[in-house]
């Protein structure tokens, strides 16, 4: 054991680059272990937007920057499938994540500063300690959208986002000057039937849960999601469907349909969303299936 071990001392590390190199460095090696997009947010960014204890200082103190990464989920070809229930388990589980890692070892093990992946699951209650849609936005790799809010990349349009708070100092990008949404093939949509192609795909009036409006200008004038509609109809599958489900077998008098009930396909794919996933994310893409951002990349051969 060295010395320094012995004495508790942390090992010395050279002088990190300066803050260009550095930044310049974690970027290219997030894309490299399969990131499609970062950029990195400036930890202040949260203040005027997250309350006490949901910003990223809080949970690492002496925060300096929050590395975004952000990634397909699902390849082209299963956006392509005609069984629109095959995306949800076909996502490359899950590159951000995996990316993220790797950003934060390099930082502690290279350069000697503290690093960890921003808490994007609850850890108590229904809110996690960081939200992923703001970090996406203030790395200025995308903004919100029509489609319940989902934050668009101008290139690829719908991403999975994971990010990483460091101490070590890193350059800000600036937000996105442009908003991607509404593409401008929406406003003319809207301006000729009333409804961008993400409304029509679920329409708040007709049971489903978007809605909204386009100004004069072509920007968002306002905007509707009814969440709670979205998650029963979006993830049918996951703790909330376990929960029902159980209430109903507990309540069930009769042996043999109680049975039947436990051993449903149901229960079981709600138990093991629930495995797996922890918590089942989605089993809906509809309104971004009809996205036309990002919707060249996801044209191949
Ligand atoms: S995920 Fe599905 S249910 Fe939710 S807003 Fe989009 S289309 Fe509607
Ligand atoms: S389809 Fe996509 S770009 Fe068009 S309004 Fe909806 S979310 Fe925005």
């Amino acid at each position: 054991m060295s010395e320094e071990h012995q004495s508790g001392v942390a090992e010395a590390h050279p002088p990190p680059p300066a803050p260009e190199t550095a930044t310049e460095i974690i970027k290219a090696l997030a894309l490299k272990a399969g990131g499609d997009v970062c950029g990195i947010a400036d930890p202040h960014a949260w203040d005027d937007y997250a309350p006490e204890g949901y910003r990223p200082y809080d949970t690492l103190p002496g925060c300096k920057a929050v590395v975004v990464v952000g990634s397909r989920g699902p390849t082209a070809g299963a956006w392509r499938s005609p069984d629109s229930r095959i995306i949800e388990v076909n996502g490359y589980d899950f590159a951000n994540d995996r990316a993220i890692h790797v950003v934060a070892n390099h930082i502690e093990t290279q350069y000697g500063f503290y690093a960890m992946q921003a808490p994007s699951l609850p850890i108590g209650g229904h809110q996690p300690p960081t939200s992923m849609m703001l970090a996406a936005v203030f790395a200025g790799l995308g903004t919100r959208s029509l489609a319940a809010n989902i934050i668009l990349n101008p290139k690829y349009g719908l991403l999975y986002y994971s990010a990483a708070f460091t101490t070590l100092p890193l350059v800000h990008d600036p937000l996105l000057e442009q908003n991607v949404c509404p593409h401008k093939m929406c406003v003319a949509t809207y301006r000729s039937i009333g409804r961008t192609p993400c409304m029509a795909a679920c329409p708040a009036d007709e049971g489903g849960c978007l809605d909204g409006s386009i100004g004069e200008d072509g920007e968002i004038a306002s905007a509707y999601y009814n969440r709670e509609r979205c998650a029963t109809r979006a993830m049918n599958f996951g703790i909330n469907s376990f929960q029902n489900a159980l209430n109903e077998m507990i309540a069930e008098d009769d042996d043999d349909t109680r049975a039947m009930m436990v051993n449903s396909d149901f229960v079981g794919r709600s138990i093991g969303s629930m495995g797996y996933f922890k918590d089942s994310v989605a089993q809906c893409f509809e309104c971004m299936r009809v996205c036309p951002v990002g919707r060249a990349e996801r044209k191949l051969k």
